[in-house]
């Protein structure tokens, strides 16, 4: 069978009989299994998948088949499935099985797609190299030795390797991008508010996005279309009109001509590989020759924001975590003699170091000393970021940047440094701090063969040019 790497490519072929749904299904259940040392997925739905399969074939047979048929799709371990185990990749919710499914599983569903596993993630999608994981580290399918990025490695190299089409993530500070960029595939962040965070395991309420990872961005706009649009069970949902991104890509006029800015800091940041700087100062003079408007623009807030971030992000995740006590809800200690055993002994074997940093970080920047001179401190540098970005787009359509400062590390090379893994998110945190949308798409690879990507942010609820914009990029390329 073809290794397939658009859901157009598939369908045409399912619609000849050349294939089922029940054979793709089976022959990626088969790669699965045969590729378990990149440790992508945690688990294979095997039955439920070969059962919606078979499902999709009669209703090919008969033209009732939704839009995505054919789509087998993997999610990231923090969206929720009914009936099938969910774990956050920490051993805290280690084979919990959940009651119900997230909103963007049954909007998948409902368009027929067919989910074929769950993917490793850091834990409580803490992390940016999928080395947080309960249950080991995912392996970068271009080299084995490297990170694939995180949070959401295991859903970026399930498509990287061919194991299923697209998968979903979740994004908070990056981690669809940044996994997209290290793995040479397609990652979005959707606009705050544009999809259901219902069904998500939150680890930080007002960041956290559920987005795709694709090969193209004609499946990435499909995928965001159908998981995008209010819901009654989130009330940050937007009731903000879901265009069709992906008949606007096909509708679009390839030729229109943009206004990018690109922050200067980025390009000089001292962090920055010299290749990655290459290849987006040769995409810089590429769109300009193109005949697109692309000016340099200066943001002097960059040293803010990684900072924001950590103490917006781990206030919302030492609240949100309270919950996983051994009581309410997660691992119980079977150590525990009494009531405060139970909450010391099953937070403390329950999560791992990475998690307790942030909870414990969170719980200090929100204490009665403490609040005003970090969280609400933070909450302002949030608006003023949020303003500061808001003018750049009353002049621009797209803010171009590296999604990455290199390409991916070695896995193991910044596991003791929390300080230098947090700076991973230099490029891609503000889009989440201002809540606005942004995809990452292949760009290059640097000397040792290992992709990066370039980042297109564009003004909240704008995916409609960010999509038809990038997928003129890609279809150059
Ligand atoms: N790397 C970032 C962090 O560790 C982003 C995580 C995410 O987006 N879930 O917080």
């Amino acid at each position: 069978m073809k290794d397939y790497k658009a859901l157009s490519d598939i369908q045409e072929d399912l619609n000849k009989g050349i294939i089922t749904c029940e054979n793709l299904v089976n022959k990626l259940l088969e790669k699965i299994s045969k590729e378990t040392s990149l440790n992508a997925f945690l688990e294979t739905f095997d039955e439920s998948a070969k059962l919606q399969a078979r499902l999709i074939d009669e209703k090919l047979l008969n033209n009732s088949a939704g839009k995505l048929a054919g789509m087998v799709i993997g999610i990231k371990d923090n969206i929720v499935y009914r009936g099938h185990k969910v774990s956050a990749s920490s051993k805290m919710l280690e084979n919990f099985e959940s009651l119900f499914s997230a909103t963007v599983v049954e909007r998948l569903l409902a368009e027929d797609a067919i989910i074929i596993g769950r993917l490793n993630c850091d834990e409580f999608a803490m992390g940016s190299s999928t080395e947080n994981s309960a249950f080991g580290v995912t392996k970068n399918a271009a080299n084995q030795a490297y990170v694939p990025g995180g949070s959401s490695g295991g859903s970026a190299v399930a498509v990287q390797a061919g194991l299923c089409l697209a998968s979903l993530g979740s994004d908070t500070g990056g981690s669809i991008r940044q996994p997209a960029s290290y793995c040479g595939i397609v990652g979005v962040k959707p606009t705050y508010g544009r999809v259901s965070r219902n069904g998500l395991i939150a680890f930080a309420s007002s960041f956290d996005q559920i987005g795709p990872f694709t090969h193209t961005v004609e499946d990435a706009a499909l995928l965001t279309e159908i998981i995008s649009g209010h819901d009654r069970m989130d009330s940050t949902t937007s009731n903000v009109e879901v265009p069709s991104f992906s008949q606007s890509i096909f509708k679009s006029d390839s030729s229109k001509k943009y206004k990018i800015a690109y922050i200067k800091d980025c390009l000089d940041h001292n962090g920055l590989n010299e290749e990655v700087r290459l290849a987006v100062t040769a995409k810089i003079e590429e769109l300009k020759s193109d005949g697109h408007i692309v000016e340099p623009i200066s943001f002097p807030f960059l040293d803010y924001m990684v900072p924001a971030y950590y103490v917006l992000t781990t206030a919302e995740a030492s609240s949100n975590l309270a919950r996983y006590d051994g009581v309410h809800f997660g691992y119980r200690s079977p150590n525990a003699k009494n009531l405060e055993e139970t909450y010391v002994f099953s937070r403390s074997e329950g999560f791992g170091a990475e998690v307790k940093r942030r909870i414990m970080l969170g719980t200090y920047v929100l204490s009665a000393g403490y609040y005003d001179a970090y969280y609400a401190k933070a909450q302002k540098v949030r608006r003023v970021l949020r303003d500061k970005t808001n003018e750049i787009f009353s002049d621009f359509d797209f803010i171009l940047s590296p999604t990455t400062t290199n390409s991916a590390f070695k896995i193991g090379q910044k596991s003791n440094d929390p300080i230098e893994m947090y700076l991973e998110d230099i490029f891609t945190v503000q889009a989440n701090l201002v809540g606005a949308p942004a995809i990452s798409i292949p760009l290059g690879k640097t000397a040792n063969n290992m992709p990066f990507g370039l980042q297109l942010m564009a003004k909240a609820f704008d995916e409609k040019n960010l999509f038809n914009f990038s997928a003129t990029l890609m279809n150059k390329q």
